[in-house]
């Protein structure tokens, strides 16, 4: 078929193979292009695999670390005449490079909350790689089924804490600056954006792992969170979104004390487009006016950039991460810079509809959303027939 995008609101409904192989490609290309990482760990899993940060941590740690790796991942398969989820694509892409390079990759579709989903996990490790050194949690996601009561299914909001929320938003789809008003959450939305963003997924898949035997001497677990500029905060590290970041540092701090101090770890990333970001009120508008400023001054950074710079800067250096006050890896700290910054909060205040294109980056916000999807990658042709139906060999 011809697979054209298919945008509704702010997600793509279609997803083109080769275009999300190629998006793969470039990313293992930038990996390659980059000197071997030191310390690597050599037996990696990764729970959200198949898209922004998890992937990028996946290509990072197989290509740069020759890492074996797991990956889990909640991805929709292609059928005749419908495509699969970009993820899926990226997930069978990533595998077909793997096993050129004779690298290891195995891949688990489905509820990486459930239970379930651990036990296989911890099996397929056992029989093939014994025990994992490095476990990367970076899963985004709207519900959670709760694990031992799968009637109840928790789900999260985006939206303020207090008091509500009005500031300008971009529409991405009609491409208008418009006033938002988000009114506050209750605290059964704080409690349930917890659930399913905050801490506890994660040390229930870091103790499985640990009864299951799996767990290597040593081993090392890190999951993501975002800050943010003031003009963010209401709606982010202030808000229920926020409030489950904080749960997430809840969480490495006891793993610390179960396993050992430096075991698990928070890492602060950049705001970047992906699929869970471009669902965040105000979020694409700060994107927009912040890759701006930061290509201007050459700071610019891709998940894989910031991947690459997580495993070689921080987990590469001889006595590990560098961390800030609160125990925390900073690899948003180029997009924290004041004079970063100041720019943006200046051009915050003045951006319209009609000056949108002149003062932001809304044409590389859109390329970059595309691109997600797997589409307007150079050297694809886009008129030709292409195969929904693609494997992932190793899919368990
Ligand atoms: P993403 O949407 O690109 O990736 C989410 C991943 O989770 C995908 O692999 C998806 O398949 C998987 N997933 C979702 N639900 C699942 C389920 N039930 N079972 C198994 N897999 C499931 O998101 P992202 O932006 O890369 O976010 C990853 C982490 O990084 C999140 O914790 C996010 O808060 C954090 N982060 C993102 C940004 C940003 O700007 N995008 C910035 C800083 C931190």
């Amino acid at each position: 078929m011809i697979i054209a995008p298919k945008i509704r609101g702010f997600i793509c409904t279609t997803a083109h193979p080769e275009g999300c192989a190629a998006h793969v490609q470039e990313q293992i290309d930038y990996v390659k292009s980059q000197p071997a990482l030191a310390n690597a760990p050599k037996r990696v899993l990764v729970v959200g695999s198949s898209t922004g940060y998890g992937l990028a941590s996946r290509i990072a740690l197989a290509f740069g670390g020759q890492a074996a790796t797991v990956g889990v991942f909640f991805e929709k398969e292609g059928v005749e005449n419908k495509t699969a989820s970009a993820g899926w694509y990226n997930s069978a892409a990533f595998e077909a490079a793997a096993a050129q390079e004779g690298l290891y990759a195995k891949s688990f579709n489905g509820d990486a909350f459930s239970n379930e989903m651990k036990q296989r996990v911890i099996a397929a490790i056992k029989a093939d790689l014994g025990q994992v050194d490095m476990i990367v949690y970076s899963l985004a996601s709207p519900r959670r089924t709760d694990p031992v009561n799968p009637e109840i299914v928790y789900k999260s909001v985006l939206k303020p804490i207090g008091s509500s929320f009005t500031n300008k938003n971009l529409n991405t789809d009609k491409k208008l600056i418009e006033t938002v008003t988000i009114e506050p959450a209750n605290e059964d939305e704080i409690l349930q954006t917890t659930k399913v963003m905050g801490g506890e997924d994660w040390k229930l898949w870091i103790e499985a792992l640990s009864a299951g035997g799996v767990l290597a001497p040593g081993f090392k677990t890190v999951a993501y969170s975002y800050i943010g500029p003031k003009l963010t905060w209401a709606i982010y590290t202030e808000g229920t979104i926020g409030r489950a970041k904080l749960d997430l540092e809840k969480a490495a701090a006891e793993m610390n004390g179960q396993f050992g101090a430096g075991t698990a770890l928070v890492s602060v990333n950049k705001a970047l487009v992906t699929q869970a970001s471009s669902a965040i009120p105000v979020v694409p508008l700060y994107i927009s006016l912040l890759y701006k400023v930061m290509k201007a001054k050459g700071l610019h950074e891709g998940c894989i950039e910031q991947m690459v710079r997580l495993f070689a800067t921080h987990y590469g250096a001889p006595n590990g991460p560098t961390l800030d006050e609160k125990g925390r890896v900073r690899i948003d700290d180029w997009e924290m810079r004041a004079e970063v910054q100041d720019e943006v909060a200046k051009v915050w205040d003045s951006v319209t509809t009609e000056n949108l294109d002149e003062i932001s980056d809304f044409a590389g916000y859109q390329k970059e959303f595309y691109r997600l999807f797997g589409f307007g990658l150079a050297g694809i042709d886009y008129e030709k027939d292409s195969d929904p139906v693609r494997p992932i060999p190793s899919l368990g």
